[in-house]
């Protein structure tokens, strides 16, 4: 397939979808622009060549035209980190977007208005009564359908090739990031940058393994996690779970967990997975004490405890030291490393050092030459508080898309470019 670095722009229009869903405050500031900022090693490749953009992106989930969610709030500061003046495009469809995509000199830059101001980038009717009958709702998927051929031409018509850097919607198969991508001809789309990394990074936690491969998921509940478990079940060596997931593999055992949090009808499902850790061959290592409290608050009264001897009125928030010791043990041990999820409730200052031990056997098993990605909404937020994020491989940015992609599940985004099947 194609790749950006072999890919001359010089005197081409280029379709970036980027992801540049981006939060924002009430007075329409970014409070974080990481997203955009991870866009930018492709944007600026493709100007430096002599290109030009005609950037898509989504902003939230609108339902239609929806001043709240319009990208002409991120206009500026997208102009200032690319050091061009952008120009915009109210309508990603309408009759300017296509003037002033035509008329995109080399280095010029057009941000193209909300994607998702039409239901035609999702493909999904709008507005249907909530009364609609099956009948109905098949009509109005069925015109949606057939409308979104339209939409996807028109994108693909201001351009001479296509660029998908969105991981973050990589597991959508959306018109502008799968969909569009049947308009180009095998050498004229690609990954970019960001994309790349993503696949290489996700390559080699389900692909090209070095061994010993440890993972370890956290999170508060199994029922969100079995299908990850499951994949996992079948390419690593040892797999950690852990959090308040805990508390389920616990009772299930038959131990007493006190209040701590717990699916009651996970039970089986726990002890389904003991046992098929066990023909598997995976050492699935589980917490043999805990950080215990007599309320779910960070100032709550605490001790630790052996993980199946909790007392009535308390719960589990986190692991213990006996536990910290063995999961660090495992963790120095491995090749490659994937960390999903926390080890308790490390939003509460005093039940975070499970987690930052976890980062930090991490880190240091990323300094003897494993591959470590941290990946998924709150390991990420902790290797940010704990300042590790630099110090492991990989930190995602897609945390939906990450976990589809553990889960085994083939990413739109990604087939469509490679030109694989998806559907
Ligand atoms: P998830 O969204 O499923 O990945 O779970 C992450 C959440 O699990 C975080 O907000 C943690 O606070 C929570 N969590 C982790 N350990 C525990 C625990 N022992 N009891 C309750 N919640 C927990």
């Amino acid at each position: 397939m194609q790749s950006i670095d072999n890919f001359n722009f010089a005197g081409k229009k280029a379709f970036v979808r980027v992801d540049f869903n981006v939060p924002l405050d009430e007075n329409f500031n970014i409070t974080d622009d990481t997203r955009i900022r991870a866009a930018l090693p492709t944007l600026k490749k493709i100007l430096a060549d002599g290109g030009s953009l005609i950037i898509g992106s989504h902003l939230g989930r609108p339902k239609g035209v929806t001043d709240k969610f319009s990208l002409k709030h991120i206009l500026n500061h997208v102009s200032e980190l690319l050091g061009v003046e952008v120009q915009f495009a109210n309508d990603c469809i309408g009759e300017e977007a296509g003037v002033k995509a035509a008329a995109l000199q080399p280095g010029e830059a057009l941000l193209l208005e909300n994607l998702r101001f039409y239901a035609e980038e999702e493909g999904k009717p709008r507005g249907l009564a909530e009364d609609a009958t099956d009948e109905e709702k098949k009509a109005a998927k069925k015109a949606v359908k057939e409308s979104q051929k339209e939409f996807v031409k028109r994108l693909a018509s201001y351009a001479d090739c296509y660029v998908n850097d969105a991981f973050g919607t990589a597991h959508r198969a959306h018109a502008s990031t799968a969909l569009i991508a049947d308009y180009f001809d095998t050498d004229s789309k690609m990954f970019g940058y960001l994309m790349e990394k993503e696949v290489k990074a996700v390559d080699k936690v389900m692909k090209d393994i070095v061994r010993p491969f440890t993972a370890i998921m956290g999170g508060s509940k199994v029922s969100s996690k079995i299908e990850i478990i499951e994949n996992l079940l079948n390419k690593v060596d040892n797999l950690i779970i852990t959090g308040g997931m805990t508390y389920t593999f616990t009772k299930a055992q038959g131990g007493k967990i006190g209040k701590s949090i717990c699916e009651d009808d996970k039970l089986d499902l726990a002890l389904d997975l003991i046992q098929k850790a066990k023909d598997k061959g995976v050492n699935l290592v589980l917490a043999v004490d805990a950080k215990i409290a007599d309320d779910f608050k960070n100032d709550a009264n605490t001790a630790y405890a052996d993980v199946n001897e909790i007392p009535d009125e308390w719960e589990g928030l986190d692991i213990g030291p006996k536990t910290m010791e063995i999961y660090s043990n495992v963790i120095k041990n491995s090749k490659t490393i994937l960390w999903n999820g926390p080890t308790g409730v490390f939003e509460f200052d005093n039940f975070t050092a499970g987690s930052r031990a976890v980062g930090e056997a991490i880190v240091e098993a990323t300094k003897n030459g494993a591959f470590s990605l941290v990946g998924g909404g709150d390991s990420v937020a902790c290797v940010n508080k704990f300042g590790l994020a630099d110090k492991v491989s990989y930190v995602s940015t897609g945390g939906g898309a990450l976990l589809e992609a553990i889960e085994g599940k083939v990413l739109p985004g990604i087939a469509a470019v490679k030109g694989e099947p998806y559907k």
